[in-house]
């Protein structure tokens, strides 16, 4: 039997949540990206958006009435605060019911605890990391590490693929991790997630190379969905006397280069600039197109659906 595999984005924005009149369409949030395959929740990233997932999961579990720990799988592509702000206000991180694996990088030689520690400690937050009640398993993983979730066990398992011979079956949730070093100054994490077949890649926080990032290429190739940094057009990116060129961005032509070259079959543009409103955006939708048909502007609450539920 098939689960149903599906991506809901919580949030599409770079650097700063820009609520406001301008953002009513695509959002403002920062980044929060949930993909779920059966009951198996994996969310990339703790934007602002993670905010309203959280409202959502916790609504959903005590509807259900389950006695089972609410198991959650975290992983973050890097820890700039567009990608952290919202774990402090994320509900389900207070509930004693919550069992969480946090994977993410190592960042200037500090594993991830310590980095998602000090994101909550007095005085610049109330509330001590750990005094929160959920259980929390972190780990700092590598490259050549893959997770894979049983979807009906739910709890992560980590392997070394240098030391071990990886033996999931043929129904298991695989997680692979590709470095991305185009982002100052720590680079970040590209994810992949597969489930019978098919696959999702999120690449944020990413600037794109001459020729095309041919390790991405590699990495995502035949993805039923790459999601991609798109944060600046072409005059963003070249504007004098402050090019965004070197903040560790891309410009669509960079993304639709990595989606041609790597075949995938869709392509979601997201980290929107906070500058970009409502309309630019539309504009830029159907602009590109023309150059990637099944290209598309992610908006904040969209579902994109990988595999049907039957
Ligand atoms: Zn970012
Ligand atoms: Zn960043």
């Amino acid at each position: 039997m098939k689960r149903e595999f599906k991506v809901t984005f919580w949030g599409v924005r770079g650097s700063h949540p820009v609520p406001g009149k301008n953002t009513q369409i695509f959002g403002g949030n920062t980044t929060c990206l949930e993909v779920s395959i059966g009951k198996v929740i994996i969310i990339i990233d703790a934007g602002t958006g993670i905010i309203n997932l959280g409202n959502r999961i916790t609504t959903d579990y005590f509807a259900s009435g389950s006695k089972e720990p609410l198991v959650l799988t975290l992983l973050f592509s890097h820890l700039h605060h567009d990608h952290t702000q919202g774990l402090p206000f994320f509900t389900p991180f207070y509930l004693g019911q919550t069992n969480f694996h946090f994977f993410g990088p190592l960042n200037f030689g500090n594993e991830l605890h310590r980095v998602l520690e000090q994101s909550m400690t007095p005085p610049n937050f109330p509330i001590d990391f750990h005094l929160s009640n959920s259980v929390k398993n972190i780990t700092t993983i590598k490259e050549n590490n893959i997770i894979i979730i049983d979807p009906d066990k739910k709890i992560p398992r980590l392997v070394n693929t240098h030391l071990e011979k990886v033996e999931g079956k043929d129904t298991d949730i695989i997680v692979s991790i590709m470095s991305g070093f185009s982002h100052p100054a720590n680079g970040i994490y590209v994810y992949k997630i597969e489930y019978s077949g098919k696959s999702v890649v999120f690449c944020t926080d990413v600037e794109g190379f001459m020729f095309g990032d041919v390790k991405l290429v590699q990495f995502a190739r035949g993805a039923e969905l790459l999601i991609h940094d798109a944060q600046y057009n072409k005059e963003q990116y070249t504007a004098m006397p402050t090019p965004r060129q070197g903040f560790g961005h891309s410009i669509p032509e960079m993304a639709i280069e990595v989606a041609q070259l790597a075949e995938v079959k869709n392509l979601a543009l997201t980290h929107h600039d906070p500058s970009s409103t409502d309309t630019q955006l539309m504009k830029y939708d159907s602009q590109y197109k023309k150059k990637f048909e099944s290209l598309f502007y992610a908006r904040e609450g969209q579902i994109f659906q990988i595999i049907q539920d039957k």
